[in-house]
């Protein structure tokens, strides 16, 4: 899986060059990554006997400023997804016009099945293994699946037992460390605000509308909350223990609530209990896919009733997916996009730390709208101008951008 996931996002690069016209080795050199680090993690398990795992950090380019993306937790994660989801940021922070190039990190390991303890532990030898080549300067990760605040915050420690106070290596960090108010909501809050000018784009209104949303992490219940917020009906959600339904809305704090209580949404009660297939293609006007890649397939295309997709998780769509989806006239608002309110408050974060003032969060949210409206603003400008989908358009900006900074910036 993770193999065609580098391959789909090289081929929306390629696509994004053609269309500027970019020369093949020009091209080759934005396509590839900058370094790839693999370290082995040696831990004490709580049973007494040594767990090994294996560590990684993609850094993909830095034409426009340091190394930034998150850190994932997963059976999953291995060489390639970094690699794609590395690729993925340096086309993301370009689009939203913050100061960053593209990275990702991550630890191929079953999240669920460790300790507090030992998942601090294994954070900290990661940091261990890669402190000398992150940096606030130099390369800056963040919260991704399955890490969150806690894990920034340890991160930030063992870094300090190197290189001394330095705030600034990590975003995501809990406020109390130099957090950003508003971070922990950003993305999902991001994603709503996407939609918002997709929908004022449409003449559609929010309130009218049925949401769907498949992940109930850190980017789906700040995705719901703000949907409910802004008046539209979530009528269904998902986790890894499958999806559940309600035509009459999900009542979301209770939802939350169970998970914080239960770990996840099994034994939920608000909703009819489906499995995983069948809340994708459950009748509604807006998915949000906010889970894991991979999951809308040429297999599966055909049944989502939505008529917009907005992709709170990185590389939801497989390109197959997304041809039957421009096909049917879907619109498909891409992750480089959807999901960039995330980066964009990291940023903010990451401005507060360098310049040791802090901020209230009403400015947080003002400046994350602002961003986020000047970008759509951007890619519907490119859209127009090359006549093409939304996801080609940020593509095709995105790849642009970085292709100019790194020309300017010379061998
Ligand atoms: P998280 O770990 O907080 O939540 C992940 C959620 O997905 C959990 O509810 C989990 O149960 C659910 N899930 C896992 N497997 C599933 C499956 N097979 N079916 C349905 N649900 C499943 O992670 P997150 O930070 O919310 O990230 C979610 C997605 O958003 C990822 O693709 C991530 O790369 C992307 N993203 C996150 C951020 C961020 O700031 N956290 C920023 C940009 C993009």
């Amino acid at each position: 899986m993770s193999g065609d996931f580098l391959e789909n996002t090289q081929y929306y690069v390629d696509k994004a060059a053609k269309a500027l016209d970019l020369r093949a080795d020009v091209t080759k050199q934005l396509k590839t990554p900058h370094r790839e680090v693999r370290v082995e993690l040696n831990i004490q398990m709580d049973d007494g006997s040594v767990g090994t795992f294996i560590g990684f950090r993609v850094q993909h380019d830095d034409a426009r400023g340091p190394f930034k993306g998150g850190l994932r937790y997963h059976h999953h994660v291995d060489a390639e997804e970094v690699t794609a989801l590395a690729s993925l940021m340096t086309w993301k922070t370009a689009v939203a016009g913050v100061p960053f190039g593209g990275a990702k990190g991550g630890i191929a390991v079953e999240a669920s099945k460790l300790s507090q303890g030992e998942t601090q532990r294994l954070t900290r030898r990661f940091i261990d293994g890669i402190h000398d080549i992150i940096g606030a300067t130099t390369d800056i990760p963040a919260p991704d699946v399955n890490t969150n605040g806690q894990v920034m915050a340890w991160i930030f420690d063992q870094y300090s037992k190197y290189h001394g106070y330095e705030p600034g290596v990590v975003t995501g960090k809990p406020v109390a460390l130099g957090g950003s108010v508003g971070r922990e909501a950003a993305t999902g809050r991001g994603v709503v605000y996407a939609t918002q000018e997709l929908l004022h784009t449409l003449g559609m209104k929010i309130d009218e509308q049925r949401v769907v949303i498949q992940g109930f992490g850190n980017v789906g219940t700040w995705a719901a909350r703000d949907f409910v917020e802004a008046g539209a009906k979530v009528v269904g959600i998902a986790d890894i223990s499958g999806g559940y339904v309600n035509d009459e809305g999900i009542d979301i704090s209770a939802a939350i609530e169970h998970v914080a209580k239960n770990r996840t949404l099994e034994g939920f009660g608000g909703g009819k209990h489906v499995d995983g297939d069948a809340l994708l293609a459950h009748d509604c006007d807006i998915l949000v896919p906010a889970a894991l890649g991979g999951v809308l397939t040429k297999e599966n295309a055909d049944d989502v009733r939505a008529k917009i997709i907005v992709e709170g998780a990185n590389g939801p769509t497989t390109p197959e997916a997304d041809e039957i989806f421009a096909k049917k006239g879907v619109h498909v608002i891409p992750d480089i996009y959807a999901n960039c309110g995330g980066v964009t408050v990291s940023y903010f974060e990451w401005s507060q730390n360098m310049q040791h003032f802090y901020w209230e969060l009403e400015r947080v949210n003002t400046e994350l709208q602002r961003v986020m409206k000047r970008a759509y603003a951007n890619l519907n400008e490119t859209r127009a101008k090359h006549e093409c989908t939304l996801r080609e358009a940020a593509f095709i900006l995105g790849v642009g951008r970085v292709k100019e900074a790194t020309e300017m910036r010379g061998l």
